[in-house]
């Protein structure tokens, strides 16, 4: 065969059949599990303002510098991005359609594809699927807590056991300007070890510096400064009822100080939960606080906290602990109509349109083949039962209905298959 001259771009993925089973049973347990803790739909689009990204991310992080698939408009000139995360859009849309003035506290959730110029590995894609929550309009760290909680309920509800939730406070503005000459000063110390982009972001913007995935880079780091003697009254305390909510609630968590989330926005508590059964790319999710953002973004300030999780990384944990059956049943149609004379598929076509009015799902065979053939389709299709016609039961009006599981059969007449389907 010659080989495809447009095959899929790099790092961008197909879902087959067999595949997209698994995601919408994926996303239905997901959405599931958001709305009982409150959490209603937003979609938003899917290319934002490159500003929003550089202002809300930070310009000097990677997924700034390097990851963001731009382009420019048209009309104006304007530089448009995919985007790489919801967070931005979601305070964008916020603002935007003025939501905090109809009500001071929302709870949205939205799912679907992000995009990020990253080295394709296993675990890494260009297009990848998220899923998150984002709640705005309360400081309370039990709300911190419960984001956790939900993060952790729904993978327990995958049978996903073994991960682990890693949490940490990085403080506010002002905790961080304290923070920040004590990391200079270290930085100072170990310059000639760090790479190019860290003695860059050293004097732009330092606290990146400790997102560096640089093997030299994190050895040089190992004795950095950490922000906890640096916390604020305000954020200490945060931290800790944060601490004794997880507690309280029996959620079982490493407080790991050297946590990076690689984002400018987040303030106070941010977390990750991680696979060590996932190699090299193991966060399946993450999030924090972020208490100025709405006002960097907006005009108004707006206390917030949110996680995102990657939906192929949640099926690569799930297929590491061979349970993707937790997420196998594909469901086929009610009924597969097939035919013993093509003479009669006309009739079927008509019994086909009319259960489909009464909410059934129905194939049709349209291919020429045996009547063996077309049950072995009807076989394959999942449907639980096989309707046949043959030039006998069109002049009765009836249908020999095979029940696919016992094998049983019987003829009933046209009008009475909703009935038997039901
Ligand atoms: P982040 O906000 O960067 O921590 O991303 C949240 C989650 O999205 C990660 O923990 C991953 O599960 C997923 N994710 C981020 N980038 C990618 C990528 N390039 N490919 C697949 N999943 C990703």
């Amino acid at each position: 065969m010659s080989e495809l001259q447009y095959q899929r771009p790099r790092g961008f993925r197909d879902i087959l059949p067999a595949d997209s089973a698994i995601w919408k049973n994926l996303e239905d347990l997901v959405r599931g599990v958001v709305q009982q803790y409150g959490y209603r739909e937003i979609r938003l689009p899917m290319m934002e303002k490159t500003g929003l990204f550089e202002r809300s991310i930070g310009e000097e992080t990677d997924i700034v510098e390097k990851e963001m698939f731009t382009v420019q408009s048209r009309e104006n000139k304007e530089s448009l991005s995919l985007r790489p995360e919801f967070t931005a859009p979601f305070v964008r849309a916020v603002v935007e359609n003025h939501l905090l003035e109809k009500k001071p506290f929302w709870k949205l959730f939205y799912l679907g594809p992000a995009f990020r110029y990253e080295k394709p590995q296993k675990g890494r894609y260009r297009q990848f699927h998220q899923v998150g929550m984002e709640a705005v309009g309360a400081e309370d760290p039990l709300l911190d807590v419960e984001l956790m909680e939900a993060f952790m309920d729904l993978l327990d509800r995958l049978q996903l056991s073994g991960l682990e939730l890693q949490a940490s406070s990085i403080g506010c503005l002002d905790c961080r300007s304290s923070f920040r000459n004590d990391l200079l000063r270290y930085l100072e110390s170990v310059e000639p070890q760090l790479c190019e982009d860290c003695r860059r972001r050293k004097e732009r913007n330092v606290f990146r510096v400790l997102d560096c995935k640089n093997e030299e880079c994190r050895t040089a780091l190992a004795d950095a400064p950490v922000i906890y003697e640096h916390l604020c009254e305000e954020c200490d305390d945060h931290w800790k009822k944060v601490v004794s909510g997880l507690e309280n609630a029996a959620i079982p968590f490493t407080k790991n100080e050297r946590l990076g989330r690689g984002f400018d926005y987040y303030t106070k508590t941010i977390f990750e939960v991680v696979d060590p059964e996932l190699g090299a790319q193991n966060a399946v999710g993450g999030g924090g606080r972020y208490d100025r953002l709405f006002e960097n973004i907006g005009k108004e300030a707006a206390p917030a906290a949110g996680c995102a999780l990657g939906l192929e990384r949640l099926l690569l944990s799930m297929k590491e602990r061979k349970n993707e059956d937790v997420l196998r049943a594909e469901s086929g149609p009610d009924l597969f109509l097939v035919w013993i004379d093509r003479t009669c598929q006309k009739q079927l076509f008509q019994i086909a349109s009319d259960l489909r009015d009464q909410d059934f799902s129905v194939e049709l065979n349209f291919e020429d083949r045996s009547l063996k053939g077309q049950m072995r389709a009807a076989d394959h299709s999942g449907a639980p039962y096989v309707g046949i016609l043959g030039p006998d039961e069109l002049n009765a009006r009836e249908i020999t209905m095979k029940e696919m599981e016992s094998g049983s059969e019987e003829q009933i007449s046209w009008d009475k298959i909703g009935e038997k389907l039901s």
